[in-house]
C-alpha cells in the first residue's frame, strides 16, 4: 500500500481564503438584493491592466515562435541571461549591492519559489515566523513536516512566533530560543510595515552569530517610496553570506496572472553538512533547479525584461503610484471614521484597528453586512492579527473611493 505525506494532514482545515468566499457566498445568496453592491477588497491580486511595454514584448514574443529562425525551445533553467543581467544590474548593482548576474533565479513566481526552497534546506529546522504572517511560509513548512500539530486558536506547535504589534511597531524583536530559518517580509502582507536599516542589520547579525538562514520576501518593494528605506536585505553588509531574497512581479508589474518572479541565492551563501564539509546552496539550488524545472517561457521572460525598459519603468512606476493613491485613500478613511491604521504610505495594503472591543471577524462580518465591503480579518494572519482588519488597494479608484464612504459605518460603533 502507498503512503501519503501525512504532514498535510497537520494542515488547520479553515484556511483563510476558502472562509471568506465561503462567507461572501452565504451573505450574497441570503441577501440577493445587495449582494450587487459587494466591492472585495480581500485577497491581494492586483485590478490594472499590464504595464503595455509588458503586452508588447509579449505579443512580439509569440510571434517569434511561429518563425523558424526566431523560435525558442526549452529555456535556459535559471533564466535568459539578457533577463538576469537586467534584474541584477537594477535591482541590486545600481542600489550598490553586489548581487551577480548568475545569483538570479527566475522562476513562476514567488509562492512557487517560498515552497521550492525548502528542498534544498533539511527537515528539523527551528523555523521562525512573524505573526501576523502571510500563510504560505507557515502552510509549506507544515508540509515539509517542521512543525508539529495545529494549535486550537491558530497556529502551529514546533514554530516559533515572533509578535508584531503596535507596541514594536510590527518590526518583530530576536528569538528567545535559537532558530535555524527566519521568514521576514517587507513591505510586510499583511501589515504594511517596511523593516527599516537597523532592524535589517539585527536579523543580518543574528543570521551571522547563530548559523542562520533568513528568507527575505520582498515582493512589495516596489512600493517603498521613503527616503532611506531598505529595497534589499543585500543593502545591509554580510547579508550575501546569510540570506536568500524572494521577488514577484505580480504586484509590481501585474503579473498575477501572467506569472514571474525570481529568488537571489549568493554565491557566498555556505551551509554546514552533517560531516562538516561547507556546501554552496547557490550548487544545490542550481541543481534542484536543472532537476525539477525548465524554466519560465519565452513570452514570459521577454515581458519580464520590458518592465526593465525606459517606458517599462515609467508605467509600472505610474502603476504603483496608482495603488498607493488607492491606499491612502483608504487610509485616510479609517482615520476620519477615529480607526488608527498601519501601513499604507509604503505598501498596498491598510492595516486597521478594528473598532474599540470588535474582534476580526466580528468587523469582517460586519462590514460585509452593513457596507457589503470583502476585506480580510486580521486573525487569520495569526493570534496577533486579532484586532485588526487588513484592506488591500488593489482596486479602480472608484470602487476605493466607494468603499472610503461606505466605512462611515464603523464611525457609527
Ligand atoms: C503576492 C505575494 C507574493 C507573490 O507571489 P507570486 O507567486 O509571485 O504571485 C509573495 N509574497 C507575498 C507576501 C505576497 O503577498
Amino acid at each position: 500500500m502507498f503512503r501519503i505525506n501525512e504532514h498535510f494532514l497537520k494542515l488547520s482545515a479553515g484556511y483563510l481564503f476558502p472562509e471568506i468566499a465561503r462567507r461572501v457566498a452565504s451573505f450574497a445568496a441570503q441577501n440577493p438584493a445587495v449582494a450587487p453592491r459587494i466591492i472585495r477588497c480581500g485577497i491581494g491580486d492586483v485590478t490594472e491592466p499590464l504595464p503595455p511595454a509588458a503586452a508588447e514584448a509579449m505579443h512580439r514574443a509569440v510571434d517569434d515562435l511561429t518563425q523558424r529562425d526566431t523560435f525558442h525551445g526549452y529555456p535556459p533553467p535559471a533564466g535568459y541571461d539578457f533577463v538576469r543581467t537586467a534584474i541584477a544590474q537594477d535591482d541590486f548593482r545600481s542600489r550598490g549591492c553586489a548581487i551577480e548576474d548568475d545569483e538570479i533565479f527566475l522562476s513562476d513566481g514567488s509562492k512557487p519559489d517560498a515552497s521550492a526552497i525548502l528542498e534544498i534546506l533539511g527537515t528539523g529546522n527551528r523555523v521562525a515566523i512573524t505573526d501576523p504572517v502571510y500563510p504560505v511560509y507557515a502552510d509549506t513548512n507544515v508540509m515539509a513536516g517542521n512543525s508539529g500539530k495545529a494549535l486550537e486558536g491558530g497556529g502551529y506547535d514546533g514554530f516559533t512566533y515572533l509578535p508584531c504589534t503596535p507596541a514594536n511597531g510590527f518590526s518583530p524583536a530576536l528569538p528567545a530560543c535559537v532558530v535555524d530559518v527566519i521568514y521576514l517580509c517587507s513591505p510586510n502582507n499583511p501589515t504594511g510595515v517596511v523593516l527599516d536599516r537597523a532592524a535589517l542589520t539585527r536579523w543580518v547579525q543574528y543570521a551571522r552569530d547563530h548559523g542562520a538562514v533568513i528568507l527575505f520576501d520582498a515582493a512589495y518593494e516596489a512600493f517603498i517610496r521613503e527616503e532611506g528605506l531598505p529595497h534589499s536585505i543585500y543593502e545591509i553588509d554580510g547579508a550575501t553570506e546569510c540570506a536568500i531574497e524572494f521577488r514577484s512581479f505580480s504586484k509590481v508589474g501585474g503579473f498575477t496572472g501572467v506569472r514571474c518572479g525570481y529568488t537571489v541565492m549568493p554565491k557566498a551563501l555556505m551551509a554546514t553538512a552533517s560531516d562538516g564539509t561547507r556546501v554552496s546552496l547557490h550548487s544545490l539550488w542550481m541543481r534542484r533547479w536543472a532537476t525539477c524545472s525548465n524554466g519560465v517561457s519565452w513570452p514570459v521572460q521577454c515581458a519580464t525584461a520590458a518592465l526593465y525598459t525606459t517606458a517599462g519603468k515609467a508605467q509600472t512606476r505610474a502603476l504603483t503610484d496608482f495603488y498607493l493613491e488607492n491606499a491612502r485613500v483608504l487610509a485616510r478613511a479609517c482615520e476620519t471614521h477615529g480607526l488608527a491604521t498601519y501601513g499604507a504610505t509604503n505598501s498596498p495594503y491598510v492595516w486597521m484597528t478594528c473598532p474599540r472591543g470588535m474582534g476580526s471577524w466580528e468587523t469582517f462580518d460586519m462590514l460585509l453586512r452593513e457596507a457589503q465591503v470583502v476585506t480580510t480579518p486580521g486573525a487569520g494572519f495569526g493570534r496577533c492579527g486579532e484586532g485588526f482588519i487588513r484592506i488591500s488597494a488593489f482596486n479602480s479608484r472608484a470602487h476605493v473611493e466607494e468603499v472610503a464612504r461606505r466605512l462611515a459605518v464603523l464611525a457609527r460603533r
